[in-house]
């Protein structure tokens, strides 16, 4: 399987790639997003094979359609140490760590797919944990290293965090805001011991965080001296680990391969459901992919309208489902590449507009009427909708969800149809957004016994300034 970029030229299918070769990377150097050349069909003897398997072996059949640059026995041996049931031991009642990602049926027809039962609670995990153990195996292949360099306001950092601690090859410099983040979030990151994780809390907010790593990584001299790396959502690898809990889904919620179901799917960067998109091109046997927003809905107006308007950091609000505040999604052209019919000469022009500050707009087009045929819909929720949610799904089934969870069902709730499961993505656990759940419910969510008090223990962290210098010299001296 080689893989190409969303803007290569005609010319250049000669510089595809391996996976291996862009595991590591992030964008093309052409600005692209990598795609496999061609995207694997699976025949129905290999969806029927599928159906009754474990979710390492299941993770093992998806991975192998796209990853021909491992040798079997060694990427399975990959899969079986990543989809443990102890790294997926956060599971509530009634649910089986085992499952990795069990299915809770709320009612006939409506059922939370759970996503956040690994270490930072977060369904980030899904796709980290696997990115932190082929991140190790491959450096340890070429005998390299790397330091990946990034910015969180919560779930991305930890996730990457508990991925990669104690990695042979890899450290992690993560930058967050001083005293910005939950105590909750805070002590998930910072009581990490691991000498190989490196917390940098910097007296700004999330942008100015953002902003010195892409000052550090725009210096590509330092970049290339470290090393430094990231693990930001357009990675290709994380892209296809989300497409392994799409099967294991649908066989959970179906009897045979003739069935279909819907998924809902909270969504910022268009990383969860452009999996779930991917997928349905294989030929799982999915009916709807419903995309849910938050208040900023620069995707909802997308799949409504055919206008493509990503907003200013001025005009993205902070929500109560924060991990969705997003103003431009990142993993999107991945599917507009897909709408126009794999044409890198269309995605280059739409996304100098993009590029320019403008977007686009696909409404007169022949693209836009193929969304349908896609089985995209979309829809967006505001913070009452979400409040109301949550109380409802407590008094009704006795189920406590997440902000985000709450704005899927909210949407799902609209597209739901007689005879079609739907799925909706749990992405997160209520604990993570105590606020919140105590304003919907006047109760604190649960915790897991293992993080009780995980406030009270030592945390690492070094305080800087707004500096690019100062987080330089930090990385350097670590480097020694
Ligand atoms: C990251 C995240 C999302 C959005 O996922 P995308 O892949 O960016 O669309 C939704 N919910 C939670 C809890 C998240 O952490």
């Amino acid at each position: 399987m080689r893989y190409l970029s969303t803007r290569a030229s005609a010319a250049s299918s000669a510089s595809s790639k391996s996976f291996c070769e862009i595991l590591l990377g992030g964008l093309a150097p052409d600005g692209g997003l990598y795609l496999p050349e061609t995207t694997p069909r699976l025949t129905r003897a290999e969806l029927d094979a599928w159906r009754t398997l474990s979710y390492p072996d299941l993770a093992f059949a998806v991975l192998s359609k796209f990853i021909d640059d491992i040798p079997a026995d060694d990427l399975k041996a990959i899969t079986a140490r990543t989809y443990t049931a102890e790294t997926y031991a956060y599971v509530r009642d009634g649910g089986d760590a085992s499952e990795v990602t069990p299915l809770r049926w709320l009612e006939p027809g409506l059922a939370l797919l759970e996503l956040s039962n690994g270490p930072t609670l977060a369904f980030k995990d899904m796709a980290m944990q696997l990115l932190g153990a082929l991140f190790e195996y491959v450096l340890e292949k070429r005998g390299e290293e790397i330091n990946i360099l990034g910015a969180t306001s919560g779930d991305t950092g930890s996730a990457a965090e508990y991925a990669m601690r104690g990695k042979r090859g890899v450290r992690v410099f993560m930058l967050s805001p001083h005293g910005r983040m939950s105590d909750f979030q805070r002590a998930q990151m910072y009581s990490l011991q691991d000498e190989n994780i490196v917390n940098i809390a910097v007296r700004g907010n999330f942008d100015e965080a953002q902003d010195i790593v892409k000052a550090v990584s725009g210096d590509a001299d330092f970049k290339a001296r470290y090393r430094i790396g990231a693990v930001n959502s357009i990675n290709w690898a994380r892209v296809a680990a989300q497409v392994i809990y799409y099967f294991k889904g649908y066989f959970a919620a179906t009897k045979s391969n003739d069935e279909k179901v819907s998924f809902a799917v909270p969504s910022g960067n268009f990383g969860n459901i452009c999996a779930g998109h991917i997928a349905r091109l294989m030929g799982l046997p999915i009916d709807t992919l419903v995309l849910a927003t938050n208040e900023n809905d620069v995707l909802d107006e997308f799949f409504r309208t055919g206008v493509y308007r990503p907003r200013s950091a001025a005009e993205t609000h902070t929500t109560s489902s924060p991990s969705m505040d997003i103003s431009k999604a990142s993993n999107f052209e991945r599917f507009i590449y897909e709408l126009v019919g794999r044409d890198p000469a269309v995605v280059r022009a739409l996304w100098a507009e993009v590029d320019a500050g403008r977007g686009f707009d696909l409404s007169q087009t022949p693209y836009f009427q193929r969304i349908a045929e896609f089985g995209f819909v979309s829809g967006s929720s505001t913070h009452a909708d979400r409040l109301a949610t949550i109380r409802k799904t407590w008094e009704q089934y006795g189920v406590m969800v997440d902000t985000h969870t709450a704005d899927g069902l909210k949407v799902a709730a609209a597209h739901r149809q007689a005879g079609v499961p739907m799925l909706v993505l749990e992405t997160a656990q209520p604990v993570k957004f105590e606020a919140t759940i105590v304003e919907a419910l006047g109760c604190t969510p649960p915790r897991p016994a293992a993080l009780q008090g995980i406030e009270q223990l030592p945390q690492r962290v070094t305080v800087l300034d707004v500096d690019v210098a100062a987080v330089k010299a930090l990385i350097v001296e670590q480097l020694g």
